[in-house]
């Protein structure tokens, strides 16, 4: 069975080890969100990739979920007493490693995919784990200038900055007036991305961040469509549990392309393949159709009252346990996942 999965960083990671466990003879392509990826002192960071492969090769952090087990940080120490910027990205000792044989296999002319693949031949992720895109793209949040800057009228001067700025310096606390993934219009699928949709069996959405991690990978052009036009049934789990993103802010995510932090709302917005005009809300559905891109969506027990809801929709829905406490309920998530898709 051929099974390839959209990821971002944690929640994608966690239910990949799950995807592993649920079918250990899968052959599982991951689409890695690099939207998250930034320069941080001379270094290329992706740590979104970097999640899924330090965790499928047993080399994460178990209790901050990102980084390295074991993780010293003498290096940001030391950049941080010369009173070099940025000082509040957390840049391991041991991560380094992965940064600079990244950086350098960039600057000798290898794509993002080729260091990707080379960098797992040590971790053995058990996966083929692939960038969405070897050009640039990044994610870039407009905010109101958090240093209080205000234009001649008297408004509050709106800025973009990096998403991983947003994201840990501010904590999501200042609000996003929307996300711009500057540079996708130029931005091809990796190799072999728009073909690991095309030929599996079965595709896959983590519940990863629907907006900052899933809805990117969505923008680099020809992905949703391939989602769309794909034979493989299309099946996601909400990362949405009783109106909370499980841990994260993804809510703040939501609420700045105006939807609702609940399952029902993260459904409608992927929409149903089935439905024509389904989802167009947050920019993910330009392209050739308005299609949506889900067949099947799990939801959480305790969101089981908006099953008919999501049927309604034309989205096969189940309630099933969604919470990632331990391996054992993960791979219970995807072998639910993996019968909803199979579900005639
Ligand atoms: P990031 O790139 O590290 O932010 O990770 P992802 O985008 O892959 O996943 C983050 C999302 O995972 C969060 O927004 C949460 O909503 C979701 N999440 C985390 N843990 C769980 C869990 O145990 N169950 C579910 N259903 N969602 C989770
Ligand atoms: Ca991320």
């Amino acid at each position: 069975m051929r099974i390839t999965a959209l990821a971002g960083g944690i929640g994608g990671a966690r239910f990949l080890r799950g995807v592993l466990a649920a079918a250990p003879d899968a052959e599982v392509t991951v689409i890695g969100n690099t939207g998250d990826d930034i320069w941080v002192h001379g270094l290329r960071v992706c740590p979104d990739l970097d999640t899924v492969m330090y965790t499928l090769g047993g080399g994460i952090s178990a209790e901050r979920g990102w980084g390295r087990e074991g993780e010293t940080f003498t290096v940001k120490d030391e950049l941080a007493a010369y009173g070099v910027e940025p000082t509040w990205f957390g840049l391991g000792d041991k991560d380094i490693a992965t940064h600079l044989i990244r950086t350098q296999s960039m600057q000798a002319g290898f794509s993002l995919t080729e260091i990707t693949a080379a960098l797992c031949e040590r971790w053995q992720p058990g996966v083929r784990l692939l960038p969405m895109s070897d050009d640039r793209a990044e994610t870039n949040v407009i905010v109101d200038d958090p240093s209080g800057a205000t234009d001649d009228s008297g408004r509050a001067l709106r800025i973009a900055i990096h998403f991983q700025e947003w994201w840990i310096k501010y904590r999501a606390l200042v609000p996003a007036h929307g996300f711009v993934l500057v540079g996708v219009e130029q931005a091809r699928p990796a190799p072999g991305v728009i073909q690991a949709i095309e030929q599996a069996d079965v595709v896959l959405l983590p519940p990863s961040n629907p907006v900052v991690s899933i809805g990117t990978i969505l923008q680099v052009p020809g992905i949703a469509d391939a989602l769309r036009s794909t034979s493989a049934p299309v099946v996601g789990l909400s990362p949405i549990v009783g109106g909370a993103p499980v841990r994260g802010m993804a809510d703040a995510c939501l609420t700045a392309i105006g939807l609702d932090t609940t399952a029902l709302a993260v459904a409608a917005h992927y929409g149903a393949r089935s439905a024509r005009g389904s989802g167009n809300s947050g920019g993910i559905h330009h392209g050739a159709s308005d299609h949506g891109l889900i067949d099947g969506w799990l939801v959480d027990t305790t969101d089981a009252g908006s099953v008919p809801a999501i049927e309604a929709l034309g989205i096969r829905c189940r309630a099933v346990p969604l919470m990632m406490t331990d391996l054992e309920a993960t791979r219970v998530m995807a072998v639910d996942a993996l019968s909803l898709a199979n579900r005639p």
